[in-house]
């Protein structure tokens, strides 16, 4: 990023550019007689995990990425879950494993995503991926989608986090604790703030990089932000039938040199990142 100009951080741009990259990189697997194949697996009937699961496998074609998908009934024995994830494991031809969240109430959700082999996280959520992120000089195989699209937008428009004051607001285990490791391994000074954070708004004003994944509709209001901030906004909340960030945009956006919008933001790139990881997955299994 140059200059004072104000950028609009896009979604779209960025994964346009990224599909570009990767559909090179899937020719080049295909010469090699490999086609990258995602596994999913949902539990239950959950309509916006159907919903996800078949986004994901209409990317995943776009990029003549082969996938299969198995729907458990809700109530099915833990081991039958296992057995699958354990058939896929030890399936060549299956280059990532994907178990669609949450599963229903009752099944051990750290415990399955633990059994899905390292080499196949695509989404980069076991434990092993997680703690050597965790760890200064150790690189994980897969790290989460969506914080890693975060990345991949930043490096992008050029924003370099080195040296930068980095807030993350949120501290999931999907979003914000990776997001705050990522941006950490990127050289920025980072705070992790959350519902238990003192002075929330002053922390947050002395963000160069505001990241937002609170899951409230417009909790960052323009008296948050600092004067010249880039702000990313993960967010996706639905209010009366539309999407909604988790930062008033409207108000924000002049304080900022740069923004992502909902929609249109980050929430186009997980499913991105996810087929990145799964190419690399594949890239992996030819040397
Ligand atoms: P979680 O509900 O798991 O976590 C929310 C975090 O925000 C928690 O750490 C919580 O703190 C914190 N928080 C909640 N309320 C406040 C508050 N009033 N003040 C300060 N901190 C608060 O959400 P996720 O991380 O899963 O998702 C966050 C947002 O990102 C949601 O809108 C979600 O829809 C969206 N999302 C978008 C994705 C995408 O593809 N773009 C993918 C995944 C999520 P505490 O830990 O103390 O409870």
């Amino acid at each position: 990023m140059s200059g004072s100009d104000f950028v609009l951080l896009s979604g779209r741009t960025v994964r346009d550019d990224l599909y570009s990259e990767l559909k090179v990189k899937v020719d080049t697997l295909a010469r090699k007689g490999v086609t990258p194949c995602l596994a999913t697996l949902v539990v239950g009937d959950d309509a916006a995990s159907m919903s996800y699961v078949r986004g994901k496998v209409k990317s995943a074609k776009k990029l003549w990425i082969s996938s299969v998908q198995e729907t458990l009934a809700s109530g099915v024995p833990e081991s039958k879950v296992f057995e699958l994830i354990e058939n896929w494991n030890a399936d060549e031809n299956v280059h990532g494993i994907l178990v669609q969240l949450p599963l229903p109430p009752g099944y051990d959700t750290p415990a399955i995503q633990e059994a899905v082999a390292l080499s196949k996280d695509v989404d980069g959520f076991h434990a092993a991926n997680m703690g050597a992120l965790a760890m200064k000089g150790a690189e994980p195989l897969f790290a989460p989608c969506t914080p890693l699209g975060v990345m991949k937008m930043l490096r992008f428009y050029g924003v370099d986090p080195k040296g930068k004051n980095a807030v993350v607001l949120g501290r999931s285990n999907i979003v914000g604790i990776p997001m705050a490791l990522l941006l950490m391994h990127a050289d920025a000074t980072v705070t992790i703030a959350h519902s238990k954070t003192s002075d929330l708004p002053s922390i947050c004003r002395g963000a160069d990089i505001l990241v937002a994944a609170v899951g409230r509709p417009e909790f960052v209001r323009k008296d948050m932000v600092k004067d010249g901030a880039v702000v990313v906004d993960v967010g996706i909340n639905r209010v009366d039938g539309r999407l909604v960030g988790d930062v008033a945009f409207d108000e924000v956006k002049n304080k900022t040199v740069a923004i992502s919008p909902v929609p249109g933001g980050v929430g186009l790139l997980t499913v991105a990142m996810l087929m990145h990881n799964l190419v690399t997955a594949a890239e992996r299994t030819v040397g």
